[in-house]
């Protein structure tokens, strides 16, 4: 069986009241009594972190945010620091998901900055690449990926790769119903893992966990997560249900042992 455990994070995006945040965080703090074999990750937003974590005390579940600023305290409106997450609670953060390039015009540049904010911090980052449909279409999908990739991480050390995540996360299967074909999705993923070993060495890229994330959903997850590169998923739509979060997470555990 693999080392790595099935790396299961929901993104619950721009949505849910602090008690609905507590009672969905509760229910999967419950259930993941069940699912240990999985590292599970909530990424609630900035203003439901603390209710989140009471919820998720003496559970397995660890909290993440969704997003952060590089610089670590000053005049930033609006702003949260790497320091402020970790007193926050949060073991993980969200980086450069394509909602943040497409409506708040994220950059490469600026998630490299932000991840290595996050590492100074001790809190992981989960950075997001994954191209639109047009790039697909143009055939451009592994030039913006090695692009993305470059970019974002650039000056990252070998050992960084304990705690850092990559999600890819095609533009065009985010939120649209539409996944990737396992196929597909490991096409990317094992040129991801050859860059990585590339540049940065065979152990650090077998290290690093690759999470796909695009309209992830019980009856897929089995299938995708059975691919040779895929180690977790990132959860937007399904995991803002306990049911259908906890029924990927079986699904992927699943997958996870039958994998050679
Ligand atoms: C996401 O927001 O990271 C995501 C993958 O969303 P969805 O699962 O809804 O496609």
């Amino acid at each position: 069986m693999p080392k790595k455990p099935p790396f299961i994070a929901g993104n619950w995006k721009m949505n849910l009241t602090l008690p609905e945040a507590r009672k969905l965080a509760e229910s999967i703090a419950k259930a993941a009594t069940g699912l240990s074999e999985a590292e599970i990750v909530l990424a609630p937003p900035f203003t439901a972190l603390g209710e989140v974590k009471k919820a998720l005390e003496g559970s397995s579940v660890r909290l993440a945010a969704q997003n952060l600023f590089w610089e670590e305290k000053g005049a930033f409106t609006g702003e949260v620091s790497a320091p402020m997450l970790k007193d926050a609670g949060c073991q993980y953060v969200i980086i450069g998901h394509s909602e943040r390039r497409q409506y708040f015009g994220e950059r490469d540049a600026g998630v490299n900055k932000k991840t290595q904010a996050a590492l100074k911090s001790g809190v992981s980052p989960i950075v997001c690449i994954g191209e639109t449909l047009a790039e697909r279409e143009r055939g451009e999908t592994m030039d913006v990926i090695s692009r993305q990739i470059q970019g974002g991480l650039e000056g990252i050390g070998a050992g960084d790769f304990e705690s850092l995540v990559i999600a890819y996360e095609p533009v065009w299967a985010i939120g649209t119903g539409k996944t990737a074909t396992p196929g597909q999705a490991e096409e990317v993923h094992a040129h991801i893992r050859e860059k990585l070993a590339s540049w940065y060495g065979i152990g650090p890229a077998e290290c690093a966990i690759i999470l796909y994330g695009g309209s992830v959903k019980p009856a897929n997850s089995f299938a995708l997560l059975s691919e040779k590169n895929i180690d977790g998923f990132l959860v937007g739509g399904a995991s803002l249900e306990a049911e259908s979060f906890i029924q990927i997470t079986r699904e992927a555990i699943r997958a996870h042992k039958e994998k050679k």
